[in-house]
């Protein structure tokens, strides 16, 4: 067999993960090694989530040893775990390039539900968000993003792996459509991370053009809406982004968005006290949302010492709630996970930020 004896020390290795079956093969190819090491390697890569060369004991010495040499893994280092009292689990991650992400296993009932980040930063700028309070960065990679639930597989463990996955963490994912998707075919590979798309589900702003090229991509995944505003008034305050897509083309790329039978959209509604919490804002949202294959999380506020904003108070969220239920729509209140970890959408990050600064390194 052939094994290159140059490397490209000058040059950044390349990061297996975020290569498919056929993309290794070619490498492999390449490289001069059989077919068949590509099929270990994907299996060492996706299936056993090794973050070593040295765990791959079936691949040949030379192999690994020019993979080494080669290429890396690509994945990101876990820096940080912390655990709710709710049973949750922050996670922070370090990047090669030493930036900062985070991702969140949810405990539910007896199951986790994990989400992730799509991007360093943020764009977009909602106003009751940590991470659009701290701007973009940089987007992630495809090996980035799939890092992310193949290290929060390994924390969890065997009997707590995350059932469900959800991109509601830093970043707007549909800003980051090229990395986003190969890495959805990859999660949801039943010969690769195996993650049915149906338990997949990509949220975004609102972000119209996305949306289209989401649903043309047919990756099979759920989609979820960040409205949080049940007219354009005041989702223009509190997501700019509205000014360029406004609700009523949002709605309509909701209902053109190929949906799988049985398959709902879901909206996502931060409860903000005092703002959008009223009972004529839930006739409004009815009036909206009525004819829509959908559900709709009501999500009170996660108070931040940062932001202006104060959680509604409970009888209001029930109230809210009921007239929704009232209306034919299914309506459930989800509560945020991980209060004492900082569980809110960027927060723990930009705390780690903060204490690596303090502490200089
Ligand atoms: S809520 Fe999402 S889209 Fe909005 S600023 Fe935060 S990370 Fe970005």
């Amino acid at each position: 067999m052939a094994v290159p004896t140059h490397n490209h020390s000058s040059r950044p290795k390349p990061a297996l993960l975020g290569m498919d079956f056929d993309a290794l093969k070619e490498f492999v190819r390449e490289a001069g090694f059989p077919a068949f090491r590509a099929r270990q390697l994907h299996h060492w890569l996706y299936i056993r989530g090794a973050t070593e060369f040295a765990e791959m004991h079936n691949l040949a010495r030379d192999f690994r040893d020019w993979l080494a040499e080669n290429c890396t893994i690509g994945h990101a280092t876990v820096g940080e775990v912390k655990v709710s009292t709710d049973g949750s689990k922050k996670l922070i991650y370090r990047l090669a390039d030493g930036k900062v992400v985070e991702s969140v296993l949810i405990r539910e009932r007896n199951w986790f539900t994990l989400c992730v980040s799509s991007q360093v930063g943020c764009a977009v700028d909602c106003k009751f968000c940590m991470t659009g309070f701290g701007g973009f960065q940089r987007q992630m990679t495809t090996a980035e993003i799939v890092s992310q639930v193949l290290l929060a597989q390994r924390v969890a463990g065997k009997d707590d792996s995350p059932r469900n996955l959800v991109f509601m963490g830093m970043g707007e994912p549909l800003l980051n459509l090229e990395n986003l998707i190969p890495a959805l075919r990859l999660l949801a590979d039943p010969d690769a991370i195996g993650i049915a798309g149906r338990r997949i589900t990509v949220s975004t702003s609102g972000i119209l053009p996305g949306i289209e090229k989401l649903g043309e991509a047919n990756t099979g995944v759920s989609l979820a809406i960040s409205l949080n505003a049940s007219n354009n008034e005041y989702r223009n305050r509190i997501m700019p982004i509205n000014k360029r897509y406004p609700i009523e083309n949002l709605l309509d790329a909701c209902r053109a968005f190929p949906l799988k039978q049985r398959r709902r959209i879901t909206f996502e509604y931060v409860m903000l006290g005092g703002e959008n919490d009223t009972l004529d804002n839930a006739r409004e949202l009815a009036v909206l949302l009525r004819g829509m294959p959908c559900k709709i999380n009501l999500i009170p506020w996660n108070p931040d010492s940062h932001l202006p904003f104060k959680r509604p108070p409970e009888d209001r969220v029930l109230r809210f709630q009921q007239y929704l239920l009232s209306q034919g729509f299914t309506a459930s209140v989800r509560y945020s996970k991980g209060l004492d970890v900082d569980g809110a959408c960027g927060q723990l990050a930009a705390h780690w930020r903060e204490k690596e600064k303090a502490t200089g390194k």
